[in-house]
Formats: C-alpha cells, sequence, structure tokens
C-alpha cells in the first residue's frame, strides 16, 4: 500500500518547525496527517534568532533574553528605549526542542530523518523520493530546494529556473564572527543591547559589531561583515581583540558563534498569491523570508506560518511570502551600494542611525512604515548614492 500524508514539510528548521507547530495550534493536524523530513541528523544550537517586536513570540520559553534599549556610542550619547519594541534573543537549540517536545505528542505527525532529493506531481499528488523511501501527500512545504534542475522550476511555478534568477540576482554574504565571553567582575549593563557600530576597522567591506549582554558578567561580541568575501576567524578576531581592549576588563571565551546568511534578491520570485489547490509551497528562505540588506526573517516566518494555516483552514487563495514592490526596490538599491561601493554601507547606516528615532528604522527594516515615512528617511540618505543606484537599477531592468 502506498504510504500517504496529507501534508509533507521538508525540513525541521525554522520554518518548518514553525509552520508544524502553528498547524497543531490551529487544528489542522486532529483529523489530518504530515511528516516532517529533515536530513540533518545532528540538528544542535547551530545558530542564535535575535528579533524586535513588541510582545515576545510563543511560546514565551523559547525566548532566553530580551533588551528595552539599545545603546551605541557613535550616534547615541545614552542608552534609547527601544519602546514599543524589545529585542528578543532565541538559542536555536532551545527552540528546536520546545516545538518538537509539542510535536511529538501528536500522533498524526511522522518524523523523517532522510535527504529529500526529488518531487514529482502524479495524479493530483506529490511524491516525496528520498535514496530509500517514497510516499505521497496532498501539499508538500519546502525550506530547501533541490539540486535537480527540473524542480527548481517549483519556484514560479513556470520554466524560470532559480540558477537562472540567481545569475541576475545581487548576492553577498551577511558573515559573522563572535565569542561568547564572560568576565571576572560585574561589567555589563544588561538591560541594553549595542546594534551595528562602525566603530571597527572597514577594509574594504561594511563590517559592524553587535553586543549582546546576557547578564552583568556574559555577553556575545560579534564582528559582522556584509561583503562578497566572508570574514575569516582571524579578521574578526583583530577586531574583537581591539575592542575588548579598549574595554579593559578581564574575561574569558566560553563559545564562539559562526555563521553566514545569504544577502540576495534571489529568492523574491514567487508570485503574489498561490491557488487554492497549489500542491508545492515554498516556506522559509527560499520562499524570500529573509530580508536581503538585514538577514532578519525568524519573525516573519512565525508570522506567515498562521497566514499560511489560515488560508488552509479558510479553503482560500495561498499569499506567498513575496514583500511589497516598494521594499524589494529599496533592497536592490542598497545592495547595489553594498556590492559596488562597499566602502560607503558605513556612511550609510551612520547617518541612518544618527537621524531616525530606533522606532522608525525598526518599523521601516519590518516594511511597515508609510510612503512618507520612507521619504523623512530616505531624505537623511545620501542621496546621490541612491540616484546613481537607481539609474543602475533602471538600466538592468
Ligand atoms: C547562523 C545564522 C544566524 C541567523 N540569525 C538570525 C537572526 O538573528 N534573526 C533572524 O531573523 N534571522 C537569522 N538568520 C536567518 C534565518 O532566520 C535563518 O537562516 C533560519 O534558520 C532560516 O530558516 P529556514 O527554515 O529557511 O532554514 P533552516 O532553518 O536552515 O531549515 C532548513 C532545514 O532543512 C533541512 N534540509 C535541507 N535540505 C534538505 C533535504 N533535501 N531533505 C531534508 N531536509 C533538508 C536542513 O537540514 C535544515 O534543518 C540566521 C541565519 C543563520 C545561518
Amino acid at each position: 500500500m502506498k504510504e500517504f500524508y496529507h501534508y509533507t514539510i521538508v525540513g525541521a528548521g525554522a520554518s518548518g518547525l514553525w509552520l508544524a507547530y502553528t498547524m497543531l495550534k490551529n487544528g489542522l493536524l486532529e483529523h489530518q496527517t504530515l511528516c516532517v523530513v529533515e536530513n540533518d541528523l545532528d540538528k544542535k544550537n547551530d545558530r542564535t534568532w535575535c528579533y524586535w517586536a513588541e510582545n515576545p513570540i510563543n511560546p514565551i520559553e523559547i525566548n532566553s533574553k530580551s533588551w528595552n534599549f539599545i545603546f551605541n556610542e557613535l550616534f547615541l550619547d545614552k542608552s534609547e528605549s527601544l519602546n514599543p519594541y524589545k529585542y528578543y534573543h532565541i538559542r536555536s537549540q532551545d527552540f528546536y526542542s520546545t516545538i518538537k517536545n509539542e510535536l511529538f505528542k501528536c500522533k498524526n505527525i511522522s518524523w523523517k530523518f532522510d535527504e529529500v532529493i526529488e518531487i514529482k506531481e502524479i495524479n493530483n499528488q506529490i511524491e516525496t523520493n528520498t535514496a530509500s523511501n517514497l510516499w505521497y501527500s496532498e501539499r508538500i512545504f519546502l525550506s530547501s530546494y533541490f539540486k535537480k534542475r527540473e524542480h527548481q522550476s517549483y519556484y514560479k511555478n513556470d520554466s524560470s529556473s532559480i540558477e537562472l534568477k540567481k545569475n541576475n540576482s545581487l548576492f553577498i554574504w551577511q558573515s559573522f564572527y563572535g565569542w561568547r565571553i564572560r568576565t571576572k567582575q560585574p561589567f555589563f549593563n544588561d538591560t541594553r543591547m549595542s546594534m551595528m557600530n562602525f566603530n571597527v576597522d572597514q577594509g574594504n567591506h561594511t563590517q559592524f559589531i553587535y553586543e549582546l549582554p546576557f547578564s552583568e558578567k556574559e555577553a556575545l561580541i560579534e564582528m559582522t561583515r556584509f561583503g562578497k568575501e566572508k570574514i575569516t576567524k582571524n579578521e574578526a578576531e583583530i577586531e574583537l581583540k581591539k575592542w575588548m581592549n579598549l574595554k579593559e576588563v578581564d574575561f574569558e571565551i566560553e563559545e564562539f558563534e559562526i555563521g553566514a546568511i545569504p544577502m540576495t534578491n534571489a529568492f523574491d520570485i514567487q508570485p503574489k498569491t498561490l491557488n487554492v489547490d497549489e500542491r508545492v509551497i515554498f516556506i522559509g528562505t527560499p520562499a524570500g523570508a529573509i530580508k536581503p540588506t538585514t538577514g532578519y526573517g525568524f519573525k516573519k516566518m512565525q508570522e506567515y506560518s498562521e497566514i499560511l494555516c489560515l488560508a488552509l483552514k479558510s479553503k482560500n487563495k495561498i499569499p506567498s511570502m513575496l514583500r511589497k514592490r516598494r521594499f524589494r526596490i529599496y533592497d536592490i538599491l542598497l545592495l547595489q551600494i553594498l556590492i559596488n561601493k562597499p566602502e560607503k554601507g558605513k556612511l550609510i547606516f551612520e547617518e541612518l542611525f544618527k537621524h531616525q528615532p530606533i522606532k522608525r528604522i525598526l518599523k521601516f527594516l519590518d516594511e511597515d512604515t508609510t510612503l512618507m515615512e520612507e521619504i523623512q528617511i530616505f531624505s537623511k540618505l545620501p542621496v546621490r548614492l541612491f540616484m546613481s543606484s537607481l539609474l543602475t537599477y533602471i538600466i538592468k531592468k
């Protein structure tokens, strides 16, 4: 007998687990079955997620720390309140284990630890293939894409392939390397965090430091680069050492954090809405969840899983994750500058933080601002840089 599930989710990472959890909470799995397939047997604390929001994402226990204030000695002479937002921090291990514990209780969810290598649509069902197994579903949610070219066509429901799109799209890395440190004496003010501090050597890149104090003695100090090449351990440590020397405090390194996020508009290619009977639905990174100019996407994935479940329940048209056009264009303009004139990144971000209240910046990065607010923001940025980027965009189109 053929193996069948109503739904399959490929990838038990951020977007896959959010979707499974939201399906469970919304009652979609009371009478329907779900198969979650993940190829990484050893998924552990592979990243941390930060986001800002007025309220923490539920379940609340996944959040390990929050900050009410931001501090950046370059642009602010004192801490500035993030109100109405807070900045939250999640360790991926806490997220994976909390969400999986809930999902494990549901008898309608099956788990497979295998790599999906191919999917096919046959007689209104999706056949999912791994090296040793195959099964069928009414719908499949993909947080991963496969190397096989024919599957790439699912990206747009037409013949355009992601490889082609990638070639035409803009791409740089947001790479980071950080130390989780412990000081001997109480040193940090753990009510405030510091983001995008550009008081570091820029090289020929756009680079900055995050400082996230978890307690008076513990903090994550992270060097981040927006650039074509990823930052190396060596390059980051030079700046981290300089940064810590200025603080004149004794400390030990407890953990290292290293990672890289693609900053690209390659995934901004879905149609705005998907058909009610769409069988292959992208979620997470390949759905364009990660904002190309910030690398944030975790909160959006949670929000999208709610939207998706609502559409599935009501059997309405399914909105995709495609973002509003003007925000996609703003991202292209900035990405072009970061690629072609990386040395100007510092100037742009410093001007942004100098002239705008933090609430407006966060709202803008969330893509919730009005056109009027965006005009206020752009009017204080280096206009010539953006005009020439706009010209490049128009010529290339
Ligand atoms: C190091 C790092 C730090 C980040 N920090 C932040 C942050 O602070 N805030 C924020 O908002 N965003 C952050 N992001 C961006 C984004 O939120 C994360 O990348 C997020 O994990 C993306 O979710 P996803 O579901 O698309 O991918 P993932 O979480 O990577 O999940 C995809 C899963 O699919 C599995 N998989 C892949 N291929 C297959 C296959 N063929 N068969 C079966 N399983 C497969 C993978 O093993 C993986 O578990 C960060 C990204 C990285 C890499």
